[in-house]
């Protein structure tokens, strides 16, 4: 592809639309995705709906049709394939970048397939895929996942979800009414104040009225073939049968990822990637930060909605520094 002006590393959301503005504006750019289009979406719960509405994830104004205010995944992965087939967006599907390098000012990225050059680096690549682990004996059990899809799997067994906000509160309810008898663990003292509004409700009236069991201000100790042990905040044990646990306590960044390009992250428990807010550029010049990944450990501060104008903010800020170059 012989030099590029942008090499974008994630083919989520976020790094479609900067390859898309990219395009727009006459730059050359490859998108570089590890797996099928938008990976993180694909590989969401089977049956999920976003607390954003459609409008709210569109992407360059492209009308986003779904049925209800609220779109599923599947109405997701529709309109960003869309996109990206509509459009002839150049991406690279299936290659993974393994490191990036900076040289006489041209980034050399190596991925699984191949090389690239590029003058800028813009990398979206979310926080989807390193889970939070609980930490505990036991965990890597095959019974236990930190991903749930399918309520399916676990009808009549013994599910323990643990975890109290979205993605906890959809997986109990869910596995719930498929018929498998769920425990909920939760570290907190009440379900996450930022479950979707029409979910939470239903999830209270479920606990109180026993259909789901939860466990507050109690965390897991440690998972056996069978049973799970968990503590409370008295230090109180209590072992429960238990088929599988489903640990949906959140994900982190790739910090090492981050820190192998060079960007500094803060020392505090937030990690934040250091960047300049107006123009997303991070400490190293020509490199970039665009879509989830800018909130570090804060994965509640940055969605669609809100990160979608990286791309815009970007792809201005190289084609000012162009002009500037070259005027
Ligand atoms: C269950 C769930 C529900 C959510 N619901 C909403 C919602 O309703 N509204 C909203 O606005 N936000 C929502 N979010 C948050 C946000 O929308 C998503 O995290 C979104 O996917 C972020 O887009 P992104 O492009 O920044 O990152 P991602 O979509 O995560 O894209 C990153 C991409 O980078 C790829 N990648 C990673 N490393 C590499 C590598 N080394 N080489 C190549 N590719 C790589 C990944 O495969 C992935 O496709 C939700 C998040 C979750 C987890």
């Amino acid at each position: 592809m012989g030099l590029l002006d942008i090499a974008i590393i994630g083919g989520g959301p976020i790094g479609i639309a900067c390859g898309l503005e990219a395009q727009k504006k006459g730059l050359s750019y490859v998108i570089l995705e590890k797996g099928p289009i938008v990976n993180s979406l694909f590989n969401y719960p089977a049956n999920m709906q976003f607390f954003s509405s459609s409008e709210r994830l569109e992407i360059d104004d492209i009308p986003f049709i779904s049925k209800e205010a609220k779109p599923k995944r599947d109405e997701a992965l529709e309109y960003y394939r869309r996109i990206v087939t509509s459009n002839k967006l150049n991406i690279q599907l299936f290659e993974k970048v393994l490191e990036v390098q900076k040289a006489n000012d041209i980034f050399h990225v190596r991925t699984s397939k191949g090389q690239y050059q590029a003058n800028h680096v813009i990398v979206a690549t979310g926080f989807y895929d390193i889970p939070n682990l609980l930490n505990v004996p036991g965990e890597d059990l095959p019974k236990v996942s930190h991903y749930y899809d399918n309520p399916h799997y676990y009808a009549g067994q013994k599910v323990a979800v643990v975890g109290a906000s979205n993605s906890a509160i959809d997986a109990a309810l869910e596995c719930w009414r498929k018929g498998a008898e769920v425990t909920l663990i939760i570290r907190g003292t009440e379900v996450g104040q930022r479950v979707k509004y029409w979910v939470r409700p239903d999830i209270i009236n479920r606990i109180e009225e026993g259909s789901i069991t939860a466990f507050y201000n109690s965390t897991v100790k440690a998972i056996h073939e069978d049973t799970l042990e968990i503590t409370n905040e008295k230090g109180e044990t209590k072992t429960i049968p238990n088929d599988f646990v489903l640990a949906l306590t959140g994900y982190k960044p790739n910090f090492q990822f981050l820190e192998m390009l060079g960007i500094h992250i803060t020392k505090d428990e937030k990690r934040l990637p250091e960047y300049d807010p107006e123009t997303m550029e991070t400490n190293v010049e020509n490199l970039y930060l665009a879509g989830v990944i800018c909130g570090g450990m804060e994965t509640h501060k940055w969605f669609i909605e809100n990160s979608r104008i990286h791309a815009k903010m970007i792809v201005a800020h190289i084609l000012d520094k162009n002009q500037k170059r070259h005027p």
